[in-house]
């Protein structure tokens, strides 16, 4: 059955449509995806008066959203469900319920509305500037999207006081982590947004993009406004199959329903926009008949292809240039630390309490208590971010309650790349030349370790999984092994279909007359996690679209 989202009662409405009931009538814009990224660039749409449809392959999430899934404790609340409590993030790793992907592609991620910000930790970075006057391509440089900075900002709550008495839980973690960095290796104690732009040395407290103690994000602020508008629709459990089109020129989606193929047509002039995420976007492109000719017989052998009748458009960019964040799990235990692991279903008493009567304590966040960040500078002149995170809780095999986790990430300049591959099943994930393919990433990240370890005294946290005197190399060897601790997914996809190769600078894949990626595939790699980049992409993106149909200016 596909639900039709259409008006608010009581903040939502549910509307159901019987099996393969396509809404009447041709759409201006048909939006694939309702994660981060599609949700801004329909509302965007819809706000400029196009008439937009937004499909969702993924059922509700938020209680906002119709979501109900939720453990006992919960069970009292109106509008509630497991995805508004901070504090049940890591609950996805163990019990994914029906919020993910894992039937959809070969990699960890949310397929629900809100896509991944419905199942994510929350931390809320804006980029900085360098990442666009560096990395991105003319017409996204820093000066052409501070405005779109500005519209999130203005559009999504974010705060480093996420607990609503305003106090501060779980502190252990970040007063040592502060001793070890701000008072023993000089980094800057800042507010990580206030300075966003400074990523060298810099330690402080995370941000989240938190409401009132509940989670927040685009789901909860700009899909509310969308909502509200008559020209406005959202289609949940509705999987896209192909784009319909005549050459490069699209007229509609096919999407299954139920086992059942449903048509969505675009009126003249219209554009499909896909916002699937970095992996799901260039699957349906190529799923599609576009991409790289060299994947062609594969998809082919495998009938995907039988129904699409055009010929294959050539783009070789598409799904290629693939990134996601290289990450190590370091484990410290400290006499100063009292571990704090967060329960699913019986959490402490006190602590839900505390959460039920005033969205309050350890529930009002992710465990994630500081994050740092420093700059590798190369010879060339080229530079490297790292990243540092710090949870309330040790991982794997170091879970006494003294221990806690540093996650550690090589973010933007890193020089690997991968690819969108599929598995025997044609579920989209990564190959292996993601992670480490350029021997300079594991060096950088080893070189960050390594200077941060040369600042860390033992009695105050001890490294319990790689020694505190390890060399740069026996670093660099360590990294890059795999074992349980090093070479995870961190499933921060991003830049596979990249602007100036994939997408042109409007955002609307090459070869092709009126169809766009705007999503994590458009965006370089970050030096912060990517959310917030994603959606300054959407904003940028929807000006950009919305321009495109306008007459010329005359002068
Ligand atoms: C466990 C986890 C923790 C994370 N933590 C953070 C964090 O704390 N901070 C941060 O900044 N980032 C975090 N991220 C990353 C961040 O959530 C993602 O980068 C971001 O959500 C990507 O946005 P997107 O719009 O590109 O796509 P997605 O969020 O992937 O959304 C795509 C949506 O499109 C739908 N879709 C795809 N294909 C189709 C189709 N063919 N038909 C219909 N619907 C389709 C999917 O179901 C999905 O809902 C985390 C990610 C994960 C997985």
């Amino acid at each position: 059955m596909a639900f039709v989202l259409k008006s608010l009662i009581l903040g939502l409405a549910l509307n159901t449509v019987a099996q393969g009931d396509a809404p009447q009538g041709g759409w201006d814009i048909i939006v694939v995806g309702a994660g981060p990224a599609g949700i801004i660039v329909a509302d965007r749409m819809s706000e400029a008066g196009k008439k937009t449809l937004l499909i969702e392959g993924g059922g509700p999430s938020y209680g906002i959203t119709g979501g109900t899934d939720a453990p006992d404790w919960l069970k009292g609340e109106q509008n509630v469900s497991r995805v508004d409590v901070p504090g049940l993030y890591k609950s996805i790793f163990a019990d994914q319920g029906k919020l993910t992907c894992q039937n959809e592609t070969n990699a960890f991620g949310g397929c629900t509305i809100g896509g991944s910000s419905a199942i994510n930790a929350g931390l809320f970075f804006q980029p900085p500037a360098s990442d666009y006057d560096l990395y991105h391509a003319e017409g996204w440089k820093y000066k052409d999207v501070k405005p779109s900075i500005d519209k999130v900002y203005a559009k999504v709550p974010n705060t480093d006081i996420y607990s609503e008495d305003k106090k501060l839980y779980l502190q252990s973690g970040y007063d040592a982590a502060r001793k070890w960095l701000v008072d023993g290796a000089n980094y800057t104690n800042v507010n990580i947004n206030d300075q966003a732009n400074n990523k060298e040395k810099v330690f402080g407290r995370p941000i989240f993009d938190y409401d009132n103690g509940q989670r927040g994000g685009p789901a909860t602020t700009y899909l509310q406004d969308a909502l509200k508008r008559n020209n406005f629709k959202l289609v949940i459990n509705t999987r896209v199959k192909r784009i319909d089109r005549t050459g490069g020129l699209a007229n509609g989606v096919t999407a299954t329903v139920n086992s059942t193929d449903v048509t969505y047509k675009l009126n003249p002039n219209g554009r499909v926009i896909l916002s699937g995420g970095a992996l799901q976007s260039p699957q349906l492109l190529m799923f599609s008949g576009i991409g790289d000719p060299a994947i062609r017989s594969n998809l082919t052998a495998g009938g995907m292809l039988k129904d699409v009748t055009q010929p294959w458009i050539n783009n070789t960019a598409v799904g290629d240039g693939l990134f996601d964040n290289p990450n190590t799990f370091i484990e410290f235990e400290g006499s100063t630390i009292e571990s704090y692991v967060y329960n699913y279903t019986d959490p402490i008493e006190a602590d839900a309490k505390l959460w039920l009567d005033s969205r309050s304590g350890p529930y009002s966040f992710a465990s994630e208590t500081s994050s740092f960040w420093d700059i590798i500078k190369h010879s060339d002149g080229s530079q490297t971010g790292v990243q540092g995170t710090i949870d309330s809780a040790g991982f794997g095999t170091y879970t006494s309650n003294q221990t806690i986790t540093l996650n550690i990430y090589g973010t933007s300049g890193l020089k690997s790349r991968g690819k969108v591959v599929f598995n025997e099943k044609f579920q989209p994930g990564a190959s292996p030349e993601t992670y480490y393919s350029d021997p300079r990433d594991a060096d950088d990240i080893a070189t960050f370790i390594f200077s941060i370890f040369q600042k860390l005294d033992a009695s105050l946290l001890k490294p319990l999984n790689i020694p505190l005197n390890s060399t740069k190399n026996e670093i660099r060897d360590y990294i890059t092994s795999s074992t349980d601790y090093t070479r995870g997914q961190v499933n921060h996809w991003s830049s596979s279909c990249r602007i100036g190769s994939c997408v042109d600078v409007n955002a609307q894949v090459v070869g092709t007359n009126n169809i766009h990626v705007v999503d994590g595939s458009i965006v370089e790699p970050l030096t912060v996690n990517p959310q917030f980049g994603i959606m300054i992409a959407a904003e940028r993106a929807s000006e950009l679209i919305l321009k495109l149909n306008e007459p010329p200016c005359e002068d």
